[in-house]
């Protein structure tokens, strides 16, 4: 199976987004307030070449999102984004050879806008998100915490995850994505209460397609909770989860905007848990 990082230009937030500052609402309140930016970060996307047709895992960034609402705090006060049209993942897809009709499946591990910003190159697939999560993004409750539902596409109309009621090792719940059983979602609350991470059995290692569930591997690795996360306990518990994990599992841990993540991938760099 081959994956590919597929870097959908870049994002500007404050480190208190990446790792937050003290604790509840006045946690969530400091990615707006505080005035230390971080440096420009990746958006990823990621596209696995599976027997079963190509995954898109995320869609990335899309160019509409150089403009955002500016009633809105965060996208007024606390995010930037840098990326072209040709940087989307559509057109990169298309220079690795695969193309609209390729894409058998696209997974999303939420709905944040650097996630499902690059959705309109996906009219051909089969598009899968957790029913919990969609429903958080949808309507003027959506737009109010966060999210850009009213620039998704019309035909937008993703068929939810099939979670089984048994647990997957320190994860609560898990569904598949293939028939094979090698590409799974597990859930992996914190960030958003309904986000899910990917999990790609490939050989002697695992691959963790891991959305935001932390900004860093070393910010899971140190159990520091983002300045996003609405509520810490679950968050600090998908953290200890994926250590857990990656303890058991020669794992390749991938978050979406960490800056090492794709020399980790090409480097098959697993994650040391001390
Ligand atoms: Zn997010």
């Amino acid at each position: 199976m081959r994956i590919h990082a597929i870097q959908t230009g870049r994002v500007q937030i404050k480190q208190a987004q990446i790792k937050g500052r003290g604790h509840g609402l006045w946690r969530q309140l400091q990615p707006v307030v505080s005035r230390e930016w971080a440096d420009w970060v990746p958006v990823y996307a990621w596209a696995i070449e599976h027997p079963e047709g190509v995954i898109v895992v995320d869609t990335g960034s899309g160019a509409h999102l150089k403009s955002l609402p500016r009633w809105h705090p965060y996208f007024q006060f606390a995010v930037h984004f840098d990326i072209e049209p040709e940087q989307e993942v559509g057109p990169q897809l298309r220079n690795l050879g695969i193309g609209a009709r390729d894409v058998k499946t696209v997974v999303l591990t939420h709905l944040h806008v650097d996630h499902d910003g690059g959705l309109a190159h996906f009219a051909l697939s089969r598009i899968v998100a957790d029913r919990g999560e969609v429903a958080r993004a949808a309507g003027i409750r959506g737009t109010l915490v966060g999210y850009l539902p009213q620039r998704w596409p019309s035909w937008f109309d993703p068929q939810p995850l099939s979670w089984q009621e048994a647990r997957c090792g320190p994860f609560a719940h898990s569904a598949p994505i293939t028939n094979a059983g090698d590409v799974i979602a597990v859930a992996t609350p914190g960030h958003t209460p309904d986000h899910v991470s990917i999990l790609v059995h490939d050989g002697e290692r695992q691959i963790m397609l891991a959305g935001d569930t932390s900004y860093l591997e070393e910010t899971m690795l140190s159990g520091t909770i983002d300045g996003v996360s609405p509520d810490e306990a679950a968050a600090a518990a998908t953290l200890a989860a994926i250590r857990t994990f990656c303890a058991t599992h020669p794992t390749i841990y991938l978050p979406t905007h960490d800056p090492q993540s794709a020399e980790r991938l090409a480097a098959r760099d697993t994650v040391a848990v001390r």
